[in-house]
């Protein structure tokens, strides 16, 4: 059924004018929209137009010129779906992804940009997998590399491209009579062959700069579109003809009496109206003109023949330059632009308690509690599920949402317990949920509801689960924003007793310590709270956790069949860390034994170290670092756990950073299990194999 109210607007695609209307609402919170506002955009961060040709001359690093989405969202309030948009039903009013359940809106903006024109060779756009063509393509000897365009982004694309490879050959092909002489004679100098585009060898290497061109989805849509350039019409107030609650701008839209040629600046210029009239539609005030000037000043980074950076001023017909102060100013405007996101408040009512697994209590509370109300042996031998007769095991987890996006929420928590019943070796038959949602309107719940169940759907019907019953609670304290933060997910999930489980218990001496996946999910996820994540560590964390580990217990079950006795110990890494759950495991199995750990085979998600080292911190990491005890030798006992460092190379820093990582807390963590010698070997040579091989368990002895 379509949302009509109350609001949840729907942005689609983060280009440059979402972004700026997100920074808008991080300076003036007071001017967002009421209601829950989403962003789908297919990564966390997009780049900045301005600074593209700067990134491929080699002048900025990637970093310099992304956005990060993930951190503006989180500032202004916003969910953030990562997610390839492949179409809107208009009468439905729902925004299609790839993939995943469509998501209804009361409102939406687009903002996808444009690709480049069907042709031969890559397009340019979208950027990322051309600039990753830029980053493999190979030296000086190869064949020439053609920039196929008659436009200023061909001939940009040109003179960066010299700068990067300063003895390459390069063509731009080109429709003669479209560009200014003076800029082909610049290419000239610079050794760029300048050819007519007949010449054109389309298997060569080469990049397409030939015009934008707008998603096909969006005419096929039904939206109002330009039949040449795909564009989606609009009115000056940048609502979509026909369709008020559908609002569009940058280089995906075109004002249908005042159009202006796609690019940056306009994109960039839109946002101010947009963030205006998003919020007057929402509160049914009057919404706002737009009368875009008739064209822009344009400054064209470039590059003399002696290879210092240079640029161009054009305004209409009128050119100025090249001249390197120009460069100079252009690039203090670019980067003026881009320090205005790193400027973004966070909100005021943003809780830091860390969320996910982390939000778990610490295991001291935990076990006195249970010790208090008669119940000690749940905390002293604790397995991760439990038998239900003789034929089942069960278990139940859940948490707090972890991130903004309801569907991916749910997916991971349905991923997260169930790796309770994997680490005893059976996979879920069935499960039943306990869904609490914000106190908000009905049409709202329903829609997070729906979505959180999809989720858990897609974690638990790959392994042969169903969903098979629930509950709903409504939170009664005042709801999050973004509103989705407010889900709280727990389930309860039961499994075929295998005839042997795997327990925590069954430890042996020469057991070889094996890992499923690098650890790190706790501090990424505080970092990201402090706006000190990168975004791509995040989407890689992301992709981690929403990845199944499932076929590889299937994968441990096949090679037990081969030798039963091969494996017998294993758990989940979760709330206290691998050194907590690891603490566990020898607590529960013979008193006798230790483990060496290999500081250096610890593998550890990318920035985890080094946010580490910059002192972030999960929020229950200080309560896990009890666990460092087990690295303490008594004047009874040697240390139960020996962490063998490699002997030169390793700063006081790094060792730090370790022993953190031992106790940061996973949500969807890795299985931890002891194994045999030959089960290891097997596993560590498997085609693309998981595992990490991080120590081996001895006798105390020994
Ligand atoms: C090499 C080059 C140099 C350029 N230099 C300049 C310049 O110097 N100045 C200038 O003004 N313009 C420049 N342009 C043009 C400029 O890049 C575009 O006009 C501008 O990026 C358009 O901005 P936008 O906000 O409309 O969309 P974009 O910046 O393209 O952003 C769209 C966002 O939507 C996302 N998205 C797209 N489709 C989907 C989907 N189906 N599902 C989910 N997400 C999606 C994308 O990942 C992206 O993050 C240049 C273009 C090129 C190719």
């Amino acid at each position: 059924m379509p949302l009509t109210s109350p609001q949840h607007l729907v942005l689609a695609g983060g280009g440059h004018s979402h972004a700026l209307v997100l920074l808008h609402w991080c300076m003036h919170p007071q001017r967002r929209p009421a209601g829950w506002i989403t962003l789908v955009n297919r990564q966390s961060s997009t780049l900045y137009s301005g600074m593209i040709p700067g990134l491929i001359a080699g002048h900025y690093k990637r970093s310099e010129i992304a956005i990060d989405l993930r951190r503006l969202c989180d500032r202004a309030g916003v969910s953030l779906v990562i997610a390839e948009i492949t179409g809107v039903d208009v009468s439905q009013q729902q925004l299609q992804l790839r993939d995943r359940p469509a998501l209804s809106f009361s409102q939406l903006s687009i903002n996808v940009g444009g690709g480049t024109q069907p042709g031969p060779l890559l397009a340019i756009k979208p950027l990322e997998p051309a600039l990753e063509t830029l980053d493999a393509a190979q030296g000086p000897a190869s064949p020439p590399f053609q920039l196929l365009g008659s436009g200023l982004a061909a001939m940009e694309v040109a003179m960066a491209l010299r700068q990067r490879w300063p003895k390459r050959r390069l063509q731009v092909l080109h429709r003669p009579e479209t560009v200014p002489s003076r800029l082909l004679s610049s290419l000239s100098q610079l050794k760029i062959d300048v050819l007519p585009s007949t010449t054109l060898n389309p298997s060569g290497p080469g990049l397409r700069c030939t015009g934008s061109q707008a998603p096909e989805w969006l005419s096929s849509s039904g939206l109002p579109c330009c039949p040449d350039s795909g564009r989606v019409r609009t009115q000056s107030s940048l609502q979509v003809l026909g369709h008020p609650t559908i609002f569009a701008a940058g280089d995906c839209a075109v004002i249908d009496n005042q159009p202006r040629p796609p690019s940056g600046v306009w994109a960039v210029r839109a946002a101010a109206t947009l963030a205006h009239n998003l919020r007057a539609a929402s509160e049914g005030d009057r919404l706002r003109q737009w009368r875009p000037q008739r064209r822009a000043l344009q400054l064209l980074g470039g590059v003399n023949p002696e290879g210092c950076p240079q640029a161009w001023a054009l305004w209409g017909g009128i050119q100025i330059g090249p001249h390197p102060w120009i460069w100079r100013w252009k690039q203090r405007i670019d980067r003026q632009f881009m320090e205005r996101f790193d400027q973004a408040p966070a909100m005021e009512s943003k809780a830091m308690d860390c969320r996910g697994c982390a939000a778990k209590l610490p295991a001291a509370p935990l076990e006195a509690a249970l010790e208090a109300a008669g119940l000690k042996s749940l905390g002293t031998a604790p397995e991760d599920a439990a038998s239900l007769g003789k034929d089942w095991l069960q278990s139940v987890d859940g948490f707090p949402a972890l991130i903004s996006d309801p569907w991916l929420n749910g997916r991971l928590t349905a991923l997260h317990a169930s790796s309770d019943l994997w680490a005893c070796g059976t996979s879920v038959a069935s499960a039943m949920a306990v869904i609490t949602l914000p106190k908000t309107a009905a049409a709202l719940q329903q829609e997070l509801l729906s979505q959180t169940l999809s989720g858990l759907r897609s974690g638990f019907e790959p392994q042969g689960a169903q969903l098979i019953g629930g509950h709903t609670l409504e939170a009664r304290s005042e709801a999050p924003t973004p509103l989705s933060l407010g889900l709280q997910v727990s389930l309860s999930v039961n499994g075929k007793r295998p005839a042997r489980p795997w327990t925590k218990g069954g430890l042996r001496a020469g057991d070889q310590l094996l890992l499923s996946r690098p650890l790190g999910t706790g501090v990424l996820f505080a970092a990201a709270m402090a706006g000190a994540a990168q975004p791509e560590d995040l989407d890689h964390a992301l992709a981690q956790m929403g990845t199944s580990q499932h076929p590889i217990v299937e994968q441990l079950q096949t090679l037990i069949c081969l030798e039963p006795e091969a494996l017998l110990s294993c758990t989940d890494v979760t709330g206290f860390g691998l050194l907590g759950h690891l603490g566990e495991m020898l607590q529960a199995s013979h008193h006798q034994l230790q483990v060496v750990l290999d500081a250096s085979a610890i593998p550890a998600l990318p920035g985890a170290l080094k946010l580490l080292k910059a002192q972030h911190a999960s929020s229950l990491a200080p309560a896990n670092r009890r666990s460092w005890s087990l690295l303490d030798p008594t004047k009874d006992h040697p240390a139960k756990v020996i962490l063998a460092r490699a002997g030169s190379g390793v700063t006081s820093e790094d060792d730090q950073a370790l022993l953190e990582l031992l106790v940061d807390p996973q949500t969807c963590g890795p299985l931890l299990l002891g194994c045999s010698e030959s089960m290891a070997n097997a596993l560590l040579q498997a085609n693309d194999t998981a595992w990490h091989h991080i120590g081996v368990v001895q006798s105390m002895q020994d």
